[in-house]
């Protein structure tokens, strides 16, 4: 059976081919599209990423191709039109868990960045600077953290969080009891918001999470609150933090995920001007801290995401139950 593999990395072809034992694999650096799919082999399982727009067009292209598969090789999958696979009988799976600590600990280390100033400090004692001016943090110890959305990545950062002195307060509609067990409190959102020094997402994106962080969010936030977003870039309404950011309310931005990703990130545009005026401005801000969804970028996890979606093609050659099949009214 032949796999071909979409938006492929170097760290792609070096865990996927580690993991392998008895698959083809094809892998292309461009994303899918209408124009890439067409070189995908009849009833060849197509593997993709987090930018690869999944979308009715593609789909067409993908169900003139015989394929019957799609193997998501991440968690997330608001990315697929889920409704036009299933009209066009392709099944779509996806990793749903391999290194929750990976995601986790990259927004702790978005946080720890942004409130100490390491990256400034690299740059300064770099060029000789020894200078402390405005590099003044607060502790973290003691301070009230809201974790929207506590699945498998948010427990494991609200967990983290506790370990270093934090009052823990979360927000999701189906409230983690082994958290609630941890002594955290469930609010209602703009509660959390109202409360929370720091504010991490980590909830998927839906419907009615997109721009869960816009206008009206941002009023209800603590005043100089610090807001990381290691889930998706749509939960924040860009333009509105950006108004936030101007106004001080919003006292710092960690991101891993742009509302516009797909156009830049996993790629190299440091020789030519970039378009996007919003990431632009973004980027001028001192407090705003631009990582370019890397969470998951671990060896461990790395290892797993190969394993977990090579047995989910497995699983789905020899005709066993899909464990982690996306369908439209599951997960
Ligand atoms: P999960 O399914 O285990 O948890 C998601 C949680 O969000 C659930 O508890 C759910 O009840 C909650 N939720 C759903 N709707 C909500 C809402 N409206 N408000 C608040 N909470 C809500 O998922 P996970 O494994 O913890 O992953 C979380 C997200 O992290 C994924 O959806 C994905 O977008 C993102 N992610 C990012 C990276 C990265 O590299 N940056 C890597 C993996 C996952």
């Amino acid at each position: 059976m032949k796999i071909v593999f979409f938006s492929t990395k170097s760290y792609d072809k070096e865990y996927f081919e580690k993991a392998n034992k008895e698959f083809d694999f094809i892998f292309i650096e461009a994303n899918l599209d209408p124009i890439t799919a067409v070189v995908i082999p009849d009833g060849a399982v197509v593997c993709c990423f987090v930018n690869d727009a999944i979308n009715e067009q593609v789909i067409e292209v993908l169900k003139s191709k015989k394929v019957r598969l799609i193997a998501l090789r991440c968690a997330g999958f608001n990315q697929v039109n889920l409704e036009a696979a299933a009209k066009a009988s392709i099944k779509v799976v996806r990793v749903p868990a391999y290194s929750p600590h990976a995601v986790a600990e990259h927004a702790v280390a978005l946080l720890l960045t942004l409130n100490r100033k390491t990256h400034k400090a690299y740059n300064r004692v770099r060029e000789g600077n020894f200078s402390l001016e405005r590099m003044t943090g607060f502790d973290i110890f003691g301070k009230t953290v809201g974790v929207i959305g506590t699945g498998k990545i948010g427990a494991t950062f609200a967990s983290i969080m506790l370990g270093f002195g934090c009052r823990v307060i979360a927000y999701d509609p189906f409230p983690n009891t082994e958290l609630t067990e941890k002594g955290i409190v469930y609010y209602p959102l703009n509660e959390l918001l109202a409360q929370s020094d720091i504010l991490s997402l980590h909830c998927p994106l839906t419907p009615e999470t997109h721009h869960l962080i816009g206008q009206e969010a941002l009023q209800h936030i603590k005043p100089g609150a610090l807001l990381i977003n290691t889930s998706r870039g749509a939960l924040i309404d860009t333009l509105a933090a950006i108004d936030a950011l101007k106004s001080h309310r919003l006292g710092a931005l960690g991101i891993d995920v742009y509302e516009q990703e797909e156009h830049l990130f996993f790629q190299d545009f440091s020789d030519v001007i970039i378009d996007d005026d919003v990431i632009s401005r973004l980027m001028t801000f001192p407090n705003v801290l631009i990582t370019a969804h890397q969470a998951f970028l671990t060896s461990e996890a790395l290892e797993q995401i190969a394993l977990t979606t090579l047995q989910n093609i497995r699983s789905f050659n020899e005709g066993l139950p899909l464990a982690n099949e996306v369908t439209l009214n599951k997960n």
